[in-house]
């Protein structure tokens, strides 16, 4: 029903970042190597994902873009330990029904590709289509037919701002990835793919820029129940008047967590004496039951099952890390 998968367009998509987000993050769950995105006027006039994942079967291109249909759950058992990014079947539905949206693909295995357009909403035929093995989608004029939306659409340079910010989150969470980003037909970003931890933290420093990468402290601890926590952290030099630029990813998403942001401000601020915000890109990983990803559907919260087990694994982590690098 278009009106209600433009209602739902309204939660899932903001504006353009909103849009590649959701792209990229199914491109990761189609388990991409290799994604390129392609940008035109901040995206708002295109965006395009093409990835070299998985793909899709040329019967099930209108599975995809129908509401609640999702590849990922199949249970609720499932849905209590979600491991892939996206997992409620409502992204492509929704961008569908508010740009000029094409979705091409090519299964693995299949002899050929097969595309599906849909213009705000109303979609047309599958037809075949070449295409390598993957899947590419283009989002065109976004918010064309909801003009009170794409009045709150910003310049440009903001747009493409967002995409940019989120983009290198993702580049940080998945150094495994390759990801290019071109915009009005200039290559913008290039992050290669990452295996050791030299080209790693390579990547983290190209992603934060400045001293970070001259001025950071590698942490990697696992604790007897099984929690993992790696990264870096940044030294006082590195150090900002502002958060921004603080990662945290649980089991590989962005996350923004008050209890491990505290311990990590605590175990800085207790070993270092230092007030300012300390730059960091943390990985925890632990068992997805111990964690809930379904508290938002922006999903940039989560909640923990044991926030204070989680507080002082990190605190005593970090505080032994900096307090061993003050020695
Ligand atoms: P969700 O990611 O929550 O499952 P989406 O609306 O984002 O829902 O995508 C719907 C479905 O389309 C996915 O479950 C997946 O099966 C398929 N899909 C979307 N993008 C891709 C892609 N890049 N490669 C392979 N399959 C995809
Ligand atoms: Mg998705």
């Amino acid at each position: 029903d278009l009106l209600i998968d433009q209602i739902a367009a309204g939660e899932v998509v903001e504006r353009p970042a909103s849009v590649v987000k959701e792209l990229v993050e199914n491109a990761v769950d189609a388990g991409a190597r290799r994604i390129d995105v392609e940008l035109e006027e901040g995206g708002i006039r295109l965006i395009r994902v093409r990835d070299d994942g998985c793909g899709i079967a040329a019967e099930e291109l209108p599975l995809a873009v129908s509401r609640h249909a999702t590849s990922k759950i199949a249970s609720m058992d499932d849905l209590e330990a979600v491991a892939t990014l996206g997992f409620r079947g409502e992204a492509l539905p929704s961008i569908a029904a508010v740009s000029r949206f094409a979705l091409t693909s090519r299964a693995a295995g299949a002899e050929h590709g097969a595309r599906l357009e849909i213009d705000g909403g109303r979609a047309q035929p599958v037809v075949p289509h070449p295409h390598p093995f993957g899947t590419t989608i283009e989002v065109r004029e976004l918010f064309y037919n909801v003009p009170a939306r794409r009045r709150f659409l910003k310049a440009e340079r903001t747009e493409l701002g967002h995409i940019e910010d989120w983009l290198k989150s993702l580049a940080l969470a998945r150094p495994d990835v390759e990801l290019r980003v071109a915009h009005n037909g200039r290559p913008t970003r290039h992050y290669r793919a990452a295996q050791d931890s030299a080209a790693r933290l390579a990547r983290a420093a190209e992603a934060l820029g400045g001293e970070f990468g001259a001025a950071c402290l590698a942490v990697s601890q696992t604790s007897s129940d099984d929690l993992r926590l790696s990264g870096w952290i940044g030294l006082p030099r590195a150090s900002r008047s502002s958060p921004d630029q603080q990662y945290l990813f649980v089991n590989g998403r962005a996350v923004r967590d008050r209890t491990i942001g505290h311990a990590v401000r605590q175990a800085y601020a207790d070993v270092l004496y230092h007030g300012r915000h300390p730059a960091y890109v943390l990985f925890l990983e632990l068992d997805p039951r111990r964690v809930d990803v379904n508290v938002h559907p922006a999903k940039h919260e989560v909640r923990f099952r044991d926030g204070r087990r989680l507080h002082d694994f990190v605190y005593r982590t970090l505080q032994e890390a900096l307090g061993a690098a003050r020695a």
